[in-house]
């Protein structure tokens, strides 16, 4: 499903070169759901952003659902994104002059689809996060956790194969929080990612630390690591 190979990415300014991912190989098959964790600033988010193909990497080999992406053009990179990728982001990223109803169509509206369809697929993906009745509701008249719920909508009503999250509960308070941990459970016992393989990836410095089952990892006694625990892969079990 996702296959890196020794991906680099460095962000160049005047005065300072930041290497944000040193060779980084990772491999996430179909089915599989992974957190990656690590401290702020080892790369995280720009993995996400890469295997989300919103960023683009200077080294090393990517493929998404066998397609080698780095040979793809901005049109063919966009269409697959659209066909294949769910993106939840700390932030939510709503748009705010669009209700709860056409924010969740945004991706669906790139799609050669009818609009029975989409409305369709928009009804179950709010009615599965339980924000079916506030459809005509704009993002600022909801809470923190209602918003991320409406982009968990969104990144879900396309039936992605890999669902990434970055940090999608960074912004919230605890409860909220909590809301939106039980959902993106909830949805991947729903079939999302069938044969659960639980694997954390350790990221320091743009490398991969330590990777393996989140037993092993949490047990090792070296720094408080579950905090940082949120970015999250879930690669769908359809495909
Ligand atoms: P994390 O999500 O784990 O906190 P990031 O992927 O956001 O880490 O960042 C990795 C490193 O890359 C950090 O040192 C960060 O400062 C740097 N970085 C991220 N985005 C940019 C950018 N747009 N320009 C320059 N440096 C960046
Ligand atoms: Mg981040």
């Amino acid at each position: 499903m996702l296959k890196m190979h020794n991906v680099s990415k460095v962000y160049r300014t005047d005065l300072i070169e930041t290497h944000a991912l040193r060779e980084l190989s990772l491999e996430v098959g179909a089915g599989e759901f992974v957190a990656v964790s690590g401290p702020s600033g080892s790369g995280k988010t720009t993995f996400l952003n890469i295997a989300g193909l919103l960023e683009d990497f200077e080294s090393g080999s990517y493929q998404l659902d066998g397609r080698d992406v780095s040979r793809l053009s901005d049109d063919q990179r966009s269409k697959l994104r659209n066909e294949k990728i769910g993106f939840i982001f700390q932030s939510f990223n709503l748009i705010p002059d669009l209700n709860v109803f056409d924010n969740v169509d945004v991706p669906l509206r790139y799609r050669r689809m009818s609009a029975a369809d989409r409305r369709e697929r928009i009804t179950s993906a709010l009615e599965l996060v339980g924000l079916a009745s506030r459809m005509k509701h704009l993002p600022s008249q909801l809470s923190g956790g209602q918003q991320q719920r409406v982009a968990i909508a969104r990144a879900i009503a396309g039936d992605p194969a890999l669902l990434l999250a970055d940090e999608p509960t960074g912004n919230l308070d605890s409860l909220m929080a909590r809301q939106v941990m039980d959902l993106l459970e909830q949805i991947n016992e729903m079939g999302f990612a069938k044969d659960i393989a639980n694997r954390i990836c350790f990221l320091d410095q743009g490398r991969i630390l330590e990777e393996g089952p989140p037993a092993q990892i949490f047990s090792a006694p070296k720094e408080p690591r579950t905090q940082q625990f949120l970015a999250r892969i879930v690669a769908a079990g359809r495909l």
